[in-house]
C-alpha cells in the first residue's frame, strides 16, 4: 500500500477528521468508502473562460461531500445517491479520455474525500501521457495538509470562499468551522502556486494559477463584504476573482433562504460594483444578474446531466457513454 492511501485509515482528509479507518469498511460525516466513486465525467462549458478553451473543462464529478449543505444544488451526488465505485485504471482511463476528447484541464470536483485515490490516479495517467493541467474545484473547506500532499498534482485551484463570518457558516452550512479553515487552506494553495512558478495562461487558457470563487447569498451582503476585503488583503495579486450573483434554490432548505426566489436588486448589484472599485480588485469576473438559470442545475440521473449547449457527456456512472 502505498503511503497516501495509508491515510484512510485514520482519515483526517477533511476538517471533519472523522478518524474512522476508510480502509476497514468504516465510513466518517462524507458516507464514503475509500474506492473512489463519481457520477459523471463531461466537457463542460460553465466554467469561467480561462478554463473551458475550445471543447470544453473536462469535468469529473465525484460522489459524497465533507460539507452538508442543505441547499445543494448538487445533492443527488453530493449526498451519495447517484455515483459508482471505480477503480484505480478506470479513473485514469477517464481522465485519458477527457483529454482525448479535448478538455483544456482535469477538473476535480469535489473531491477531498478521495484524495489519497486521486493523487495516485494522476500520477498513474501521467505516465500514460495525460498532459493537460489538473484542476482542484473545492468548497474551501479543506485542511492546509491535504492541500499540501496535493501541491504535487494540481496546477490550477478553482476554490470557493463561501463566507469568514461562523454565525453564516453555520446558518447555512452546518459548519460553523468553516472559516477557521477556508482561508488557511486558500493561503496554503498561493504558497503551492508560488512554489510551481506562478500563474501562467497561454493563449487565454490557465495553465496555472488561482480561480478564486464566491457567490453572493441571499441577504448575506456583510458577509460577501468581508471575504472581498479579505481576498483583496490577501490574494488578489495571485488570484483571479469569480463572483457570483446567480443563488439559485432547488429545494425546500434552498426555498426557504429566498422564500420568493432570489434575484438581486439593482442596489445590491451596484454595492457589489462599488465594493469592488474600493477594495482595488481589476481582475476577474463577475456574473450578471440575469445570468440567474436553473438550467445549470445538473441531473445526475441523466447521461448528459446538463442541457446539450452546456456539456458533453463522456462517461457516465450508469453507462459508457464514449
Ligand atoms: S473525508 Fe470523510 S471520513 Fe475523512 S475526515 Fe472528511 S468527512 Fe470524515
Amino acid at each position: 500500500m502505498s503511503d497516501v492511501i495509508e491515510l484512510y485509515e485514520n482519515c483526517k482528509l477533511c476538517p471533519k477528521a472523522c478518524g474512522v479507518n476508510r480502509l476497514d469498511g468504516d465510513t466518517g460525516f462524507c458516507g464514503m468508502s475509500f474506492n473512489p466513486s463519481a457520477a459523471s465525467a463531461v466537457l463542460h462549458n460553465g466554467e469561467e473562460p480561462p478554463l473551458v478553451g475550445e471543447k470544453g473543462s473536462g469535468a469529473v464529478f465525484f460522489s459524497g461531500c465533507t460539507l452538508g449543505c442543505p441547499f445543494c444544488q448538487n445533492e443527488q451526488i453530493s449526498s451519495g445517491k447517484i455515483g459508482s465505485e471505480l477503480s484505480e485504471a478506470k479513473l485514469v482511463d477517464i481522465f485519458l479520455n477527457l483529454q482525448k476528447n479535448g478538455a483544456a484541464n482535469i477538473n476535480l470536483v469535489t473531491a477531498t474525500q478521495f484524495t489519497p485515490s486521486v493523487i495516485s490516479a494522476v500520477k498513474s495517467a501521467r505516465n500514460l501521457g495525460l498532459s493537460i493541467p489538473i484542476m482542484w474545484n473545492t468548497s474551501g473547506y479543506e485542511r492546509p495538509e491535504t492541500i499540501e500532499l496535493l501541491s504535487d498534482i494540481i496546477d490550477i485551484w478553482l476554490p470557493d470562499l463561501k463566507t469568514l463570518d461562523s454565525l453564516v457558516a453555520g446558518r447555512l452550512m452546518n459548519a460553523p468551522e468553516y472559516p477557521d479553515f477556508a482561508p488557511a487552506a486558500i493561503v496554503q494553495m498561493v504558497k503551492s502556486l508560488e512554489k510551481n512558478a506562478g500563474t501562467l495562461i497561454e493563449n487565454d487558457i490557465m495553465k496555472r494559477g488561482i480561480i478564486f470563487r464566491h457567490l453572493v447569498m441571499p441577504g448575506e451582503m456583510d458577509s460577501t463584504r468581508t471575504v472581498l476585503k479579505w481576498f483583496s488583503e490577501n490574494l488578489k495579486d495571485n488570484a483571479m476573482l469569480s463572483l457570483m450573483v446567480q443563488y439559485t434554490p432547488v429545494n425546500e432548505a434552498g426555498r426557504q433562504i429566498a422564500p420568493d426566489g432570489y434575484s438581486m436588486s439593482d442596489e445590491e448589484y451596484n454595492k457589489l460594483i462599488d465594493w469592488l472599485e474600493e477594495f482595488d480588485i481589476e481582475e476577474g469576473f463577475l456574473q450578471e444578474p440575469e445570468a440567474a438559470s436553473s438550467d445549470w442545475i445538473p441531473d445526475f440521473k441523466r447521461q448528459n446531466p446538463f442541457p446539450e449547449k452546456f456539456s458533453t457527456p463522456i462517461w457516465h456512472w450508469d453507462d459508457c457513454v464514449k
